[in-house]
């Protein structure tokens, strides 16, 4: 076994920790205080080759591996868990399903724009009544004079109505089989297609300056070559489509509670009381200990679940335990982090603060927790 990051992996950690540091640091805050997508970031992000990291250079990539996705995923959320996931959901959700599954004409017209950042990718897959139950898609996806119209609601999709959206793939029903079950097909619908609207941003308790909004799709029309990949095969692709996802998200979790413990580390060597610095306090020490300790053994398993997939073996199990872990350490991290900060933990101008607020989707969003759970208990054999 060989823990050495190669020098590439290393090369790129330091690139987008200083890109985090010196460009996305100074204006986190107010984005997120403001609820402002980060339009200008996704930007540089596109011009440092960061918006398609594991796709090959032929589609616009970086042709880069899953390991190294995981590392610039890590760094960004490290400072900021809205640009992270903007990143993310882009490339695990968003283009990921285009150059799996789709069409050649498909590749050749999105991958191009969608690597490159210039146009951001989006997946709806949640509905309000099919969310762990993501197999009872209600939408409908009816064939007409060679057209799919498209009928239907998504709700709480990242990426899907900014000004540079692309397209969303969209699970539907698209019949039923021979007994009786519904047939899922994913459809990738663009943006500005007539019947397909985004609604009004949620209020969010965290991720303030990333996009989620509900969708609608009333009678809306896409050519029937907009299926992708065959049809009915909607529900395996989709499942495929969250296991690699689960990497990315494990990643943000361990970004996240990185900068928590940076930033509870400085803030403790800084901060008297009794006449010395907190961290000389034997309290204060066990709380940063045991999140450093988490923090190590959590990426190992992230890092694990990235190498499986980049040796094609089977990462199903180990991206669940990943997600899971991840997911409970950046809770319990960035509670540890405020609560070093006393007060000023609860106050917006430490980073702690939009931590903590920004860490419980992680034991939600791609699978919650208890999905995870299903996934990992069923590999078990239980
Ligand atoms: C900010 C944000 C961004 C998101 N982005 C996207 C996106 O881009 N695309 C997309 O498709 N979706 C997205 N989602 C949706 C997210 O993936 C779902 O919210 C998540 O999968 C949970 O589904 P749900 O909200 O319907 O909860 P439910 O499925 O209703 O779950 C409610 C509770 O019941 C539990 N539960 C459900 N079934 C079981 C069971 N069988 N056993 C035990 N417990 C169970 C759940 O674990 C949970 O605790 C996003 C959500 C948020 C909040």
């Amino acid at each position: 076994m060989d823990f050495d990051l190669s020098d590439d992996h290393r090369l790129l950690r330091s690139t987008v920790r200083d890109f985090a540091e010196q460009e996305i640091a100074p204006v986190a805050e107010e984005l997120d205080r403001t609820k402002a997508f980060p339009y200008e970031l996704v930007r540089r992000l596109g011009e440092l080759n960061l918006m398609g990291i594991p796709f090959p250079e032929e589609v616009g990539g970086a042709g880069a591996d899953t390991l190294a996705y995981a590392i610039a995923v890590e760094e960004l959320a490290r400072i900021d868990s809205s640009v992270a996931i903007t990143l993310c959901a882009h490339t695990s959700l968003g283009t990921q399903p285009i150059y799996l599954f789709g069409s050649p004409e498909q590749r050749a017209e999105w991958l191009p724009k969608l690597t490159a950042g210039e146009l951001l990718g989006a997946f709806g897959l949640t509905e309000p009544e099919a969310g762990s139950d993501a197999g009872n898609v209600q939408t409908r996806a009816t064939l007409d004079g060679g057209e799919w119209v498209v009928d239907g609601a998504k709700q709480f999709i990242t990426n899907a109505g900014t000004e540079i959206s692309g397209c969303v793939v969209i699970t539907a029903q698209t019949g039923t089989d021979e007994r009786g079950r519904k047939e899922i097909s994913n459809i990738l619908v663009p943006n500005g297609t007539p019947g397909y609207e985004q609604g009004t941003p949620y209020r969010k308790m965290g991720w303030n300056a990333s996009d989620t909004r509900p969708l609608t799709f009333t009678d809306c029309r896409v050519p029937e070559e907009n299926l992708v990949g065959p049809r009915g095969d909607g529900f395996k692709q989709f499942l495929r489509v969250l296991d690699i996802g689960r990497i990315g998200v494990a990643a943000m979790g361990v970004g996240l509670a990185q900068g928590a413990l940076d930033e509870a580390l400085k803030y403790a060597k800084e901060r008297k009381a009794f006449g010395q610095q907190i961290s000389k306090f034997q309290a204060i020490q066990a709380k940063l200990a045991d999140v450093a300790t988490e923090i190590a053994a959590a990426r190992l398993l992230t890092y694990h679940a990235a190498f499986l997939k980049d040796q094609r073996r089977d990462f199903s199990l180990v991206a669940a335990q990943a997600k899971l872990k991840t997911g409970r350490l950046a809770v319990r991290a960035t509670e540890e982090a405020v609560q070093i900060h006393g007060g000023y933990g609860y106050i917006e101008e430490y980073p702690v603060c939009r931590f903590y607020r920004d860490a419980k989707i992680l034991t939600i969003g791609e699978g919650t927790d208890e999905v995870q759970q299903m996934v990992i208990a069923r590999a078990l054999g239980a």
